[in-house]
């Protein structure tokens, strides 16, 4: 059966890690595997998928989701996204359709913003996995499970691209905290 595995958590979760770990233990061969993330995400190198923990694999930087399907071949078994929920509300039903081709899908995303809401098509894309990964972070402050993403300087904008510049993994109450701070 073809399956739709879905990475999920606040930032620096080790998502992307996960990611690259699923992509080096797949079995598949080089010709058999797409790794796609969106333009977006400008950190790191431009035609690598990179983790905060140092890892990273070659990867295709595109525009929009429905690039990935101009990609596909004969020979595409499996298909890895990073930062999926950059891509916006199209990206399920482009999933759907290459599930529905007999490809595996492995997604990661941020599931919440830094205000705790839901980051685009990923409750969607929850609903559709059938293999969910959820993880989560150290607290920047008190090192207990960190789920929350803080935002540590003021800009009001859903996607705003950094890392530990712009933001901190935090517990809820230390996150609590922070956001009552801010709005003193
Ligand atoms: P995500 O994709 O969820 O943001 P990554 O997979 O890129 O996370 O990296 C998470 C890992 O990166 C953490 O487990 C931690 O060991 C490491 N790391 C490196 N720098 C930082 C940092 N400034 N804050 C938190 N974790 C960091
Ligand atoms: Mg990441």
């Amino acid at each position: 059966m073809t399956s739709f595995t879905l990475i999920y958590g606040c930032m620096f979760s080790g998502k992307t890690t996960k990611l690259i770990e699923l992509y080096q233990h797949c079995g598949f061969e080089q010709e058999e595997i797409i790794v796609v993330k969106p333009v977006i995400d400008n950190r790191f190198v431009a035609d690598k998928v990179n983790s905060h923990s140092g890892l990273n694999m070659p990867g295709m930087r595109i525009k929009h989701p429905e690039q990935i399907e101009s990609y596909i071949t004969d020979t595409t078994k499996i298909i890895f996204i990073d930062e999926v929920q950059f891509f916006g509300s199209r990206v399920g039903t482009i999933i759907q359709n290459i599930l529905a081709q007999g490809i595996g899908v492995v997604a990661s995303g941020l599931d919440r913003d830094y205000l705790h809401k839901d980051f685009g098509p990923m409750p969607d894309l929850k609903r559709m996995a059938d293999n969910n990964i959820a993880l989560t972070a150290r607290c920047h402050l008190c090192d207990e499970k960190g789920t929350h993403t803080f935002r540590t300087i003021k800009n009001d904008s859903q996607i705003l691209v950094g890392h530990d510049d712009m933001y901190q993994a935090r517990c809820e109450k230390h996150w609590d905290e922070g956001m009552k701070a801010l709005s003193d």
